[in-house]
């Protein structure tokens, strides 16, 4: 199994240090034709509007949404606004395949960045210790989209449609590799 990071910007070395201790094979991603023979992709968390823009300059946004419309991917933070159908804003690129709301700094000024324990069904009944850093929410999901973790009031920080997995906080943070093994099952069964 191959799977590539989109390396223009944000957290992607942590994610490529964390699939290869799980034994997959594990690239950077910064050109189209690198796409070509992947089995899934990791959009990192980082600025979304350096990463929409340096994959406008690289040619990379239409690769990237056909690849989103085929093989798994995962977007985390900044990866998640990247996936996203709508972010209410209309200059920043996106690729818009995950039918999804976005707000980007839904947490505001004050709340820069926190720490706290999800419960994510799919991984089991030990909480996950997520890390938040300007971190986006989901502020609708369409038909079809699965809830799979919320705040305790209720707030969305990550979703599933399909074969498309998107995080509002930062996995490859932490110790625990619960999520990145899931979307490797994720492309198992794809
Ligand atoms: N707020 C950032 C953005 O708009 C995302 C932050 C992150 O990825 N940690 O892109």
């Amino acid at each position: 199994m191959k799977i590539g990071v989109l390396a223009l910007q944000g957290a992607f070395v942590e994610h490529i240090a964390r699939l290869r201790s799980l034994g997959v094979d594990a690239v950077e991603v910064r050109l189209p034709e690198q796409l070509g023979d992947l089995d899934g992709l990791i959009i990192p968390g980082g600025e979304s509007t350096t990463i929409g823009r340096l994959a406008v300059e690289f040619g990379l946004v239409e690769p990237l949404r056909q690849f989103a419309q085929q093989k798994p991917v995962w977007g985390t933070c900044a990866g998640m606004i990247f996936l996203a159908k709508d972010i209410g804003i209309d200059r920043q690129p996106i690729l818009g395949v995950m039918d999804i709301v976005v707000n980007r700094n839904a947490f505001g000024r004050q709340i820069d960045s926190f720490e706290t324990d999800l419960h994510i069904g799919p991984i089991g009944d030990i909480p996950f210790h997520a890390v938040f850093i300007r971190a986006p929410l989901v502020m609708e999901v369409a038909e079809g989209v699965d809830i799979l973790a919320q705040l305790e009031d209720g707030r969305i920080v990550a979703v599933r449609e399909g074969h498309l997995l998107a995080t509002a906080f930062h996995p490859e943070l932490t110790d625990d590799d619960r999520l990145h093994r899931y979307f490797i099952q994720m492309i198992e069964k794809a």
